[in-house]
């Protein structure tokens, strides 16, 4: 892959939607842990799609089917060799995180007995507790909480004590949304092995500053949102160990993925095709694999060190602001602020932000087991990525300044 350098100039000109006003302002986009924006070279390859040889694939005999399958399966490839996947046929196309995780919570009902336990850390996201709690209920398992401390990092000493023969699953976020904490996945990963318990890492939020490898983390399932990277949305991956992926049972029957059916009975197609019924997101899978070359191009190594420049910047300048809070100060941390000022409602805070064209999330992230913990109803979260500056760092400081002004 050829580098790019790290030129913050040219980067920001491939984000076409960085050019546009908000309230007659120029927009600054800093809700990037709830979706990323797309760089012309992910737009030009959706627009290329559609123009030339969109059509269904694995199926047809013609022409633009086969260079649509190609695509596609070439998209898989580069997802594979991105995340150091063993074997392409483990990397199953989903709609995207929430998707990924269903899948697995589905499959493993008929794995699961009364009295068994799941773990879940206390700042997953609610698309990695509910299908738990869902699960739960179908095989009377039960959910234990591995506790986190005030700083919001996981207590470890406390994980390691949960842990038992009667664990049989680990979930846990590879980078919380809401407090930007890099949790020590290889760590809790190998002490669920210890006690034979399989363990899926919800990497949504991960994906788009880390290259994770999944060989040498050894995680049995590891999810990942196309949006949150560059990519289009509707379209992210389940990463399965083949050992799992062919013990689990299909999540949704249809088209693909069969090899055989009668109204006797059906047999299921190999892998990835079991797990990828109808006819999925063609585009948005080439376009995920578009979103991958792009950062490669880019690097990742250069984004940590400019997001990490730019997170310590954006602390430091918030952190004067009288009576403003930050949670989430975890040493091993992300781009991500999420903040309160004493007195003032986030979404308030939010309101003001719009109006000077400053996009932020207010509200509880959809973390609100993390709110709980704090006692807060939420918070104003900016997640900043590789394609913002510190000059709306800056404008951003000065709207937080104005809002408290105006609102207390
Ligand atoms: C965004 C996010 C999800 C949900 O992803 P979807 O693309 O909405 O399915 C899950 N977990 C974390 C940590 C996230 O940041």
């Amino acid at each position: 892959m050829q580098k790019i350098a790290f030129d913050i100039e040219s980067i920001r000109k491939s984000f076409p939607i960085l050019n546009r006003e908000v309230n007659g302002k120029p927009l600054v986009y800093f809700d990037n842990a709830a979706t990323s924006q797309t760089p012309q070279q992910v737009i030009d390859v959706i627009v290329d799609y559609y123009q030339r040889y969109n059509a269904n694939i694995h199926r047809g005999v013609h022409t633009l089917s086969q260079e649509a399958t190609d695509a596609y399966e070439q998209a898989r490839i580069k997802i594979q060799k991105h995340f150091n996947i063993a074997k392409s046929h483990e990397v199953i196309f989903t709609s995207g995180t929430t998707h990924s995780i269903n899948l697995v919570a589905n499959g493993f009902t008929s794995f699961l007995k009364k009295g068994d336990e799941i773990l879940v850390s206390a700042m997953e996201h609610h698309s990695n507790i509910v299908p738990w709690q869902m699960l739960c209920e179908r095989t009377g398992a039960v959910l234990k909480v591995i506790p986190m401390n005030l700083e919001g990092e996981l207590v470890m000493d406390k994980y390691h004590r949960l842990l038992s023969d009667k664990t049989k699953l680990v979930f846990c976020n590879h980078i919380s949304n809401a407090l930007g904490t890099i949790n020590p996945i290889k760590e809790i990963i190998d002490a669920a092995h210890d006690v034979g318990a399989a363990v899926l890492v919800d990497g949504a939020q991960a994906a788009p500053h880390i290259k994770a490898d999944m060989q040498a983390l050894n995680v049995d399932f590891y999810t990942v949102s196309a949006h949150k990277m560059c990519g289009p949305t509707g379209v992210g991956i389940l990463y399965g160990k083949e050992a799992w992926l062919k013990k689990l049972p299909p999540y949704q029957g249809g088209g693909e993925m069969i090899a055989e059916v009668t109204f006797e009975k059906t047999t299921y197609a190999d892998l990835p095709h079991k797990f990828e019924a109808g006819t999925p997101n063609v585009c948005g899978g080439i376009a995920f694999g578009a979103a991958i070359d792009y950062m490669n191009s880019i690097g990742f190594e250069e984004i940590a060190a400019y997001e990490h420049e730019l997170l310590k910047y954006a602390t430091e300048q918030l952190l004067q602001i009288e009576g403003l809070k930050i949670y989430g100060t975890a040493k091993e941390k992300t781009s991500v602020i999420s903040f309160n000022i004493e007195g003032i409602h986030p979404y308030d805070i939010g309101s003001i932000l719009d109006k000077l064209g400053i996009a932020v999330r207010t509200g509880h992230h959809c973390a609100q087991p993390i709110m709980d913990f704090y006692k807060i109803p939420g918070t104003v979260r900016a997640s900043l990525s590789f394609y913002n500056t510190k000059e709306e760092v800056d404008t951003l400081v000065a709207g937080v300044r104005k809002a408290r002004q105006m609102l207390l």
